[in-house]
């Protein structure tokens, strides 16, 4: 990233979480339980998948208990990983066969994902001192990519993840899927919104695989053009 601007602070911060991050005290809890009844689970802060030369970088918002916090890897083994991995492969963000298997070999191209929050909550859904807690992780992983160009946000929390990283107010950049905002503090930078691919939003039809795509078409297209 050629401006670090307000990141500053988070240069040479650790970008992944110890295994055994302490800090919300809540998710100990909740990670010490499933360490317990499921042994052979994942049940860490989820590392982001992809390398930090992309220019992509996705922000989801928190493990799947069955899916990332099971397997190890972002969206890796639940639906919403699915139609995220079927989508970033065909927009050319992704090669391979996914598998549902970290050990699948599919593969990022120019793109990363990373969730706001890295531990599993109880009921996908963390608190906002916990998602404040681990802003940390977030911003310190979007300072270690240097060439970063677009950032797909999944959802209202991940959005508001990263305004607050940046220390934007959030009324400034509102929340609309396929939105793009201009990011004043990051030039070069734009934030792109999308509904969450939770099995819930598609289910209900608040996101379509069509509007999935419209989204990555658009992403695509920008950094095409670039
Ligand atoms: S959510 Fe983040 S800050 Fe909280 S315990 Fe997990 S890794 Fe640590």
């Amino acid at each position: 990233m050629s401006n670090r601007g307000t990141l500053g602070e988070y240069v040479g911060q650790p970008v992944e979480p110890d295994r055994d991050c302490g800090l919300c005290p809540r998710l100990v809890a909740f990670r010490n339980v499933q360490r317990a009844a499921h042994p052979d689970w994942f049940n860490a802060p989820v590392p982001t998948f992809g390398t930090s030369d992309a220019r992509l970088l996705i922000a989801g918002l928190a493990p799947g208990l069955r899916g990332a916090n099971r397997t190890g890897r972002p969206f890796t083994g639940d639906y919403a990983g699915d139609l995220l991995y079927e989508t970033m492969t065909d927009f050319g963000f992704a090669r391979g066969t996914y598998r549902a298997d970290p050990n699948d070999g599919f593969e990022l191209v120019d793109a990363a994902i990373s969730n706001s929050v890295r531990c599993v909550p109880p009921e996908n859904k963390p608190t906002t001192e916990e998602i404040n807690t681990c802003r940390r992780f977030f911003a310190a992983t979007m300072v270690g990519f240097p060439r970063l160009s677009a950032i797909l946000a999944l959802g209202k929390i991940a959005h508001d993840q990263l305004l607050k990283t940046l220390r934007i107010p959030l009324a400034r950049h509102k929340f609309a899927h396929g939105a793009v905002h201009a990011l004043d503090c990051l030039p070069g930078v734009r934030l792109y919104d999308s509904y969450h691919c939770s099995r819930y939003n598609t289910n209900t039809g608040v996101l379509t695989p069509e509007m999935f795509r419209a989204v990555f078409a658009a992403v695509r297209r920008d950094l095409d053009n670039r």
